[in-house]
């Protein structure tokens, strides 16, 4: 069964690991998808290798800055001029650090707070204004993360981050509420993907260890969470973060 026949989806940070996992799931339930990445090469390695396995797959490459309200509202407007509108935005592209509260530079904590709240808001906002004129509703998708329930023991603006798009979410939900767009957050565990093989090794194998379901979650894993946040299936559902994290929360 195909969830999302008919709908027009932004991917942000889509080029690689969970966001290349979500664009191709939502591609597979049939929306036609805007692959958002930092930088053009890499926007169309990702396009090339949707290509191979689908040649007339509806997909569209963008490299704007996701904190520059002028650009992100330029690439949604482009979306819509290509595909006809604008339903789904899958605010996924983020950044992580490790380093330890008395090492940390205002400009590291900075970078992170930038690419994971600060884009999250500016492209909540210009997706928002187009899908209220559209007047049919949206569903916008933000990627928390575990660390937003109990926090991790160092690189504090990662979690802080993260606590933020889960306020950001949950308020969103609120005020967008009349206007029929929903807004949820998936909050992944350790997910297979370059950040997490970029980890050290004794840093990630006690985190795989400590997984009730006894693996670590795929791409894909979160991809159907998304999907099924971006369908009419959760067309009831706001306001929630949705934990995907063979239980690691607890
Ligand atoms: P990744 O590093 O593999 O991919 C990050 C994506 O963000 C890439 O597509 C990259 O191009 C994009 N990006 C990075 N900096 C950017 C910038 N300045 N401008 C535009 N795009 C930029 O990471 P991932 O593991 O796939 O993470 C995706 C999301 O999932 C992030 O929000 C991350 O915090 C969250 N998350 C990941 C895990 C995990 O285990 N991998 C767990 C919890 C949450």
């Amino acid at each position: 069964m195909k969830l999302l026949e008919g709908k027009v989806a932004v991917v942000t940070g889509g080029t690689r690991g969970i966001g290349f996992g979500i664009v191709e799931k939502f591609l597979e339930h049939g929306a036609k998808v805007a692959v958002l990445g930092s930088r053009q090469e890499t926007v169309d390695a990702a396009l090339e290798k949707i290509k191979k396995e689908h040649a007339d797959a509806p997909v569209l490459g963008l490299h704007p800055t996701l904190t520059d309200p002028d650009e992100m509202t330029a690439a949604f407007n482009t979306v819509v001029d290509t595909f006809g509108s604008l339903d789904v935005l899958a605010n996924n592209a983020g950044t992580d650090s490790r380093t330890k509260l008395v090492d940390y530079t205002l400009d590291e904590f900075q970078k992170v707070m930038r690419l994971n709240v600060e884009a999250t808001f500016v492209c909540s906002q210009a997706a928002a204004r187009i899908m209220i004129e559209q007047g049919k509703g949206g569903s916008i998708i933000n990627t928390s993360s575990m660390v937003s329930i109990y926090g991790q023991p160092a690189g504090c603006a990662y979690p802080t981050s993260k606590f933020a798009v889960n306020g950001m979410t949950k308020s969103l939900a609120r005020e967008l509420a009349p206007h029929k767009i929903r807004v949820n957050a998936v909050a992944p565990g350790v997910i297979h993907t370059d950040m997490v093989d970029a980890l050290p090794k004794e840093v990630i194998e006690p985190l795989i260890k400590a997984i009730p379901l006894g693996r670590m979650g795929e791409p894909e894993d979160i991809g159907n969470a998304f999907v099924f946040l971006a369908s009419d299936m959760a067309d009831y559902v706001s306001g929630d973060v949705l934990s995907v994290d063979g239980l690691s929360r607890t």
